[in-house]
């Protein structure tokens, strides 16, 4: 056996790959495993071939092509497989040994894997990464979950291969056990949400301005050069709106059908918003929308059977004029998708006492990760101002730009509900704003309809909090009320 390996990746699949070839260039020596022989085979005669790497399909073999303490990163598929392959790692495995699941696994998952494998002294790594094959080759963001001891070890091979914006390494230790893999967890939901409203904004120009693909392409290109606007995702829809299908010649977006598939972060994320009692409407509303259009034959059956209105004409309206209120609508509804992502992750950090820095997270998302965006500049501008705040919405950085875009956000989102054009993202941004700026909901009327019916009792306006009262609405026979539990 040659020199020992600096690092192992453990799943050479797309993630794999891209990623040992990043560390590879970065000067480290990497062992790599695979349980199929064929990827490793046709790495090692491809990408791989001449490089620094050792391959084997032995798990055993594998862990002994490593250096002590022993970096062994897992990019198998999420789940079952990391528990099994895990096990399987397990009588070979000694103290000090770091393993580190930089896949898409569930923070809970990784909290007890972490809470197992300290019993036998190994540091267990969750760390999330972004930025899909192209991050993963020229620099991901990172975000992990460990010790400190384990960072002090990675924090150097981790820094090298990850990206840079804004003169800053997009790479971070942001807690312990699932912290890493719950920053991500939120990337992911930011990121359907993200999706969703670009889907609506081009629902909006196809179905309301009457815009060609590559009429669209141009607008998009604009925006994208703004700082409210500025993204990747912006900057692919530009270029996806430009592709011609190389078959019919048509655009190839139009010849893609309407049903989007996804793999559950967006309702691992939503779960999470419930459990921790966080507003987050849009990433759930993005994960129904992608439900509903899963539904493909019964979209088309309710077409013809059930009442609607017809797209309202425009009219001779300036498209200039209509894409700046798209634009300004898009804005406000992003500003709203960063606001529950970020309100969830502090709540989260706050339950785990994880002592996340909602500032760092904003600044690990401003390179090489998907939601990348001009946007996170001043998040986490607003973030270093006041650590503490409680909703991004209530930042002075962000009530101008609130100021100047709630109007046509409104306008578009009115224009869209009467003709027909679905809006569930940008419709529930407008909701969540408004539910959190109004002072007096009718959230009495809640509570009276559950001390009624239920005797959960309610707090009156003239007591102090936490008091609570029933009344007898109707000729009760036991006179007992029923424990309540608050959200
Ligand atoms: P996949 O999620 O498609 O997983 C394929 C890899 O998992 C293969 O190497 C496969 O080995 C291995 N595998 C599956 N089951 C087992 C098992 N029981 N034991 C050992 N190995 C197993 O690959 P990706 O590269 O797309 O993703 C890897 C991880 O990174 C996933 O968790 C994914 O969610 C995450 N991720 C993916 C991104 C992407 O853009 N694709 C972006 C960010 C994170 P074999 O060849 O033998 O089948």
């Amino acid at each position: 056996m040659g020199v020992k390996a600096d690092i192992g990746i453990a799943g050479l699949a797309v993630m794999g790959a891209n990623l040992a070839l990043n560390f590879e260039s970065k000067g480290n020596r990497v062992a790599l495993y695979n349980r199929s022989e064929d990827k490793l085979e046709y790495f090692m005669n491809s990408a791989g071939k001449g490089k620094n790497f050792q391959a084997t399909s032995s798990i055993p073999e594998f862990l002994g092509m490593l250096e002590h303490p022993r970096k062994i990163i897992l990019l198998i598929r999420s789940g079952k497989p990391v528990d099994d392959f895990i096990r399987n790692m397990e009588p070979h495995l000694v103290p000090g040994d770091i393993i580190i699941d930089a896949g898409n696994s569930f923070y809970r998952d990784t909290q007890r894997r972490a809470e197992h494998l300290k019993k036998r002294g190994v540091e267990y790594v969750g760390l999330g990464i972004s930025g899909g094959e192209e991050g993963a080759f020229y620099g991901p963001s990172l975000m992990a979950g460990c010790s400190e001891k384990a960072w002090k070890e990675l924090e150097g091979p981790l820094n090298a291969i990850a990206a840079k914006a804004e003169g800053k390494t997009c790479c971070a230790r942001v807690g312990t056990d699932g912290a890493g893999h719950f920053v991500k967890m939120i990337h992911n939901g930011i990121e359907y949400a993200d999706m969703q409203l670009i889907a609506e904004a081009y629902a909006y120009m196809r179905d309301g301005l009457k815009m060609t693909p590559d009429e669209m392409s141009r607008a998009f290109e604009r925006w994208n050069t703004t700082p409210e606007l500025g993204s990747y995702l912006i900057g692919i829809t530009a270029n996806i709106l430009k592709k011609k299908d190389a078959d019919t010649g048509n655009y190839l977006v139009d010849m893609i059908l309407d049903t989007a598939g996804q793999k559950g972060t967006g309702k691992w994320t939503s779960e999470a918003a419930f459990d921790l009692s966080v507003s987050t409407p849009t990433i759930a509303e993005s994960v129904f929308a992608r439900i509903v259009s899963s539904l493909k034959e019964e979209r088309m059956e309710a077409y013809e059977l059930l009442p609607g209105c017809e797209v309202k004409e425009l009219g001779r309206v300036s498209r200039t004029q209509e894409l700046e209120k798209l634009k300004h609508a898009l804005t406000a509804a992003k500003l709203c998708v960063f606001a529950q992502g970020f309100s969830l992750i502090t709540t989260a950090a706050k339950a785990f006492k994880w002592e996340i820095d909602p500032a760092e997270v904003a600044d690990i998302w401003q390179g090489g990760c998907i939601i990348r965006a001009a946007m996170l500049t001043d998040i986490a501008k607003a973030y270093r101002k006041d650590p503490k705040l409680e909703n991004l919405l209530l930042s002075p950085v962000f009530r101008n730009t609130l100021a100047t875009v709630n109007s046509d956000w409104r306008n578009i989102a009115s224009y869209c509900i009467r003709s027909n054009i679905a809006i569930p993202a940008l419709s529930s941004t407008i909701a969540y704003y408004d539910s959190f700026r109004t002072a007096k909901l009718p959230a009495n009327m809640i509570q009276a309809l559950r001390d009624y019916f239920g005797s959960h009792m309610f707090e009156r306006i003239d007591a102090p909090r936490g008091k609570m009262f029933h009344a007898e609405w109707f000729d009760s026979a036991t006179k007992i009320t029923s424990t309540d539990y608050n959200v």
